[in-house]
């Protein structure tokens, strides 16, 4: 187990869990932090409380670990973003194959906010959920933007930070994989319950897979990763 702290950036999503899940898996002192800049799926930071919290009392081990939580508010970035996101609007693909939801340069931000954070804290690790396997084709969750974005931060911060991206080269079937060798299936089960993918925020339609509206991306990315993940599991037979 590595001595030193980390820092999750944790949204209250299935893969942000995951990563929280990772970090307290690697490293003795795990702090999250959560970003609110008025998303329309701010139902997903009321599940990061829920979530830490039935995180702590299945794993004592990890509740250990588990410290502080920390919110910052970005109202700036939902100025910024005219975006189906923060607007009422519909959710469909640009001409350029993006979701209309792409927020721009959102995670690069994220990550100098994390960062800074980091620094205050005297945490060395930053531990995000970027992956640029299925993940609607976000420019800044690939894997040169992210260790790009390292070689600036520690340059900037005159630190050694590392960030970490855990699920990078992982598709959503391995995901949920990931969480089951790091958990079992009483992770596995409380990421379907406690957290939260659905960009409409839909909390009242509860599936296989979790909750949300079922239609929209995020959604059917969540849902076909968790068909993925449960034939995946049903060839290899049942959980031992
Ligand atoms: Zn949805």
């Amino acid at each position: 187990m590595n001595a030193d702290g980390a820092l999750v950036l944790f949204s209250g999503g299935q893969d942000s869990a995951t990563c929280l899940a990772w970090a307290l898996d690697r490293f003795a002192r795990v702090e999250t932090v959560g970003f609110d800049y008025g998303q329309r799926h701010a139902v997903e930071l009321d599940c990061r409380a829920a979530f830490r919290a039935a995180l702590a009392a299945q794993f004592p081990h990890w509740a250990a670990r588990l410290a502080e939580d920390h919110t910052l508010r970005l109202d700036a970035l939902g100025t910024l973003s005219d975006t189906a996101l923060t607007r009422e609007a519909e959710i469909a693909l640009r001409e350029d194959g993006l979701p209309n939801t792409f927020v721009p340069g959102r995670n690069l931000i994220f990550l100098a906010f994390a960062t800074a954070l980091a620094y205050r804290r005297g945490l060395r690790h930053i531990v995000a959920g970027m992956c640029e396997t299925d993940y609607s084709g976000y420019p800044d969750c690939r894997d040169d933007t992210i260790k790009a974005m390292q070689v600036a931060l520690n340059l900037g911060m005159e630190r050694r930070f590392v960030l970490h991206t855990p699920l990078m080269w992982r598709d959503k079937a391995a995901t949920w994989e990931l969480a089951e060798a790091l958990g079992g299936r009483p992770l596995v089960d409380m990421i379907i319950e406690h957290t939260h993918s659905c960009y409409l925020g839909d909390r009242s339609h509860r599936h296989a897979w979790g909750y949300g509206c079922g239609t929209c991306p995020a959604c059917e990315l969540r849902q076909r990763g968790h068909e993925a993940y449960t034939t995946r599991c049903t060839a290899a037979g049942p959980a031992q």
